[in-house]
């Protein structure tokens, strides 16, 4: 007999089988030694009361054991198979890449940054020496953007057999099984590169191919069909010949973005956002979400994860709203070029260093950047390329970056000192206030004063504002055709995932990979 159920339990109880067993059996007036096994299906922290409670969906097996669930990588071997090409190597390039394999074809991955062990170092020079290489960074590299990240497994998709399927390709390479159940699953930074390079091992055994510093430059296109992209590698300029080419390049390579300008390839402008990023002590969040004084925040920690949090506020027609919170995370430094300076955030698994902090964006509509309408396509991207130039400046010309207290931000007034932050490379005190144009610094200022009505202590100058954050999504939309995903002009080329801007965040951007993959390959056996 199979019983599903669902229970509300205290920290302490979820972390101890025979507590909810015991629960259980009582809810379900059966025995306790009468259960054979006990799944938990889903588990989510309710701190909307008081006393902060799990929520656990259980399946209770009486009398039966299921059967184990094995979560599988194995791929048929495709190494004389006819090559399909995908650019870039993060989560929609390697989804891409498994999907074709196990669909029979051979992926040729080209990754203009380095292999996950060899991209640590460029990371290091980031944080300490300042220095940012363009082709290996936070955002440029195997793993992609996602991959010194917080791991956040969230997204809005709702087709739950795509959101599922990625969640066990990851289990299958290394991921906790907790990402399976968990309502808000992540991974965290110091996991995420070695499942990376397990999921690399899986595609190289399978026969597909990898080329780590291999920065595609141009595409190959006659008659308004593609037939492949032209390289420039360690060894020199190279050709890759496909009639399918997978482009997912992230929302950060701008000269993919000029390239495409350049080539007449249509691209058009599309919504984004932009603003700061916001660091808090993770122990005022934890006391603010979990109704408890500061003091008791230690002992609840024990048994609960560090608290995160959500906002949304509608400011004169816009929405300013908390992005990709890192709770118990650094702030990173995720600029990609010259004269940059970029936030964004990433925790460990535990989510254990003593600061939480959030994007806090707003949404950026063409009005905003009708100054540069003769870029065309490209007037978004200017005007985010000038905000990143104007925090770069502020902060003194390198990566560290310009910061205010919050309450003095709002206040307009510059901060005296600054407390202590996580972002390694430095912060300077600066008036974010008047270096951030009105249409954003006036809607955070209402923003973050309605996130502190709703959030008792949040609105406090120990948090401190960082500038800027400018790569929540793309500015540039490269168009496709909504049935075949292919662009709407040049057939074989599949716009793919987050610069394309079809996906944001990890999952969405990995179920795009595989869903272009699988275009790509209908299309390929056409041609058989
Ligand atoms: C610090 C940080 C933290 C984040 N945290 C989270 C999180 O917790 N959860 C979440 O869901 N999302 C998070 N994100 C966002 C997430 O990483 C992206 O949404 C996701 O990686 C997009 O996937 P993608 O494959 O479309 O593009 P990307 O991950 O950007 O990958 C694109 C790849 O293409 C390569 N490339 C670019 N140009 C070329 C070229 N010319 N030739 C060859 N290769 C090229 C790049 O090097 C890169 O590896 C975070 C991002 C950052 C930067």
């Amino acid at each position: 007999m199979i019983y599903e159920t669902e229970l509300f339990v205290s920290p302490e109880e979820a972390e101890s089988e025979e507590a909810v067993k015991t629960i259980a059996s009582q809810k379900l007036s059966i025995q306790k030694k009468s259960i054979t096994f006990l799944r938990i299906l889903k588990r989510s922290v309710d701190a909307r009361a008081k006393t902060v409670r799990l929520n656990l969906r259980i399946r209770v097996y009486v009398g039966e054991i299921p059967t184990p669930v094995i979560h599988t990588k194995l791929l048929p071997d495709v190494s004389s198979a006819k090559p399909i090409l995908i650019v870039g190597a993060g989560p929609a390039g390697l989804f891409a890449a498994l999907r074709i394999a196990s669909l029979g074809w051979k992926p040729v991955l080209l990754e203009r940054g380095k292999d996950v062990r060899n991209r640590r170092f460029d990371l290091a020079a980031i944080n300490k020496d300042q220095l940012v290489d363009p082709d290996s960074n936070y955002c440029f590299g195997e793993g992609g953007a996602g991959t010194y990240s917080d791991g956040k497994l969230y997204t809005r998709s709702t087709k739950r057999g795509d959101v599922n399927s990625v969640l066990e390709t990851f289990v299958a390479h290394g991921a906790s099984e907790d990402i399976l159940v968990d309502a808000h699953p992540h991974i965290g930074t110091n996991k995420l590169p070695q499942i990376i390079i397990s999921i690399r091992e899986s595609l190289l055994q399978a026969g597909a191919e990898i080329h780590f510093q291999c920065r595609v430059k141009s595409l190959l296109v006659t008659n308004n069909k593609i037939n492949g992209v032209v390289a420039d590698a360690v060894d020199g300029e190279k050709t890759f010949l496909s009639g399918q080419v997978i482009l997912a390049t992230g929302h950060s390579a701008r000269d993919i973005f000029e390239m495409l300008h350049r080539q007449q390839i249509r691209l058009e402008a599309k919504p984004f956002a932009m603003g700061v990023r916001i660091e808090h002590p993770q122990v005022l969040i934890d006391s603010i979400q979990y109704h408890c004084r500061p003091e008791e925040v230690g002992k609840l920690r024990e048994h609960l994860p560090a608290a995160s949090y959500s906002q949304v506020h509608q400011s004169n027609g816009r929405g300013v709203y908390s992005f990709c919170m890192c709770p118990g995370g650094i702030i990173a430094p995720c600029a990609t070029g010259p004269e940059q300076v970029v936030t964004n955030g990433w925790s460990p698994s535990k989510r254990n260093n003593p600061f939480s902090n959030s994007g806090i964006v707003v949404s950026i509509e063409p009005e905003d950047y009708a100054h540069y309408s003769a870029d065309g396509p490209l007037a978004g991207l200017r005007y985010q390329q000038a905000l990143e130039k104007m925090a770069y400046v502020a902060g003194g010309k390198s990566q560290r970056a310009p910061a205010q207290r919050l309450v003095d931000f709002i206040e307009e007034k510059l901060s005296t000192d600054l407390p202590k932050t996580s972002y390694q490379p430095g912060i300077v005190s600066a008036p974010l206030h008047t270096i951030l144009p009105p249409e954003i610094s006036k809607r955070l200022q209402d923003g973050l004063k309605a996130f502190g009505t709703k959030m008792k202590g949040y609105y406090t100058n120990e948090a401190v504002l960082h500038g800027v954050e400018s790569r929540t999504s793309s500015p540039v939309r490269i168009p496709r055709d909504k049935d075949t995903l292919e662009h709407v002009e040049v057939s074989g080329l599949y716009p793919c995932a987050e610069g394309a801007g079809y996906a944001g965040g990890i999952v969405s951007a990995a179920i795009d990979g595989q869903n272009c993959a699988e275009a790509a390959v209908s299309k390929a056996k056409l041609k058989l």
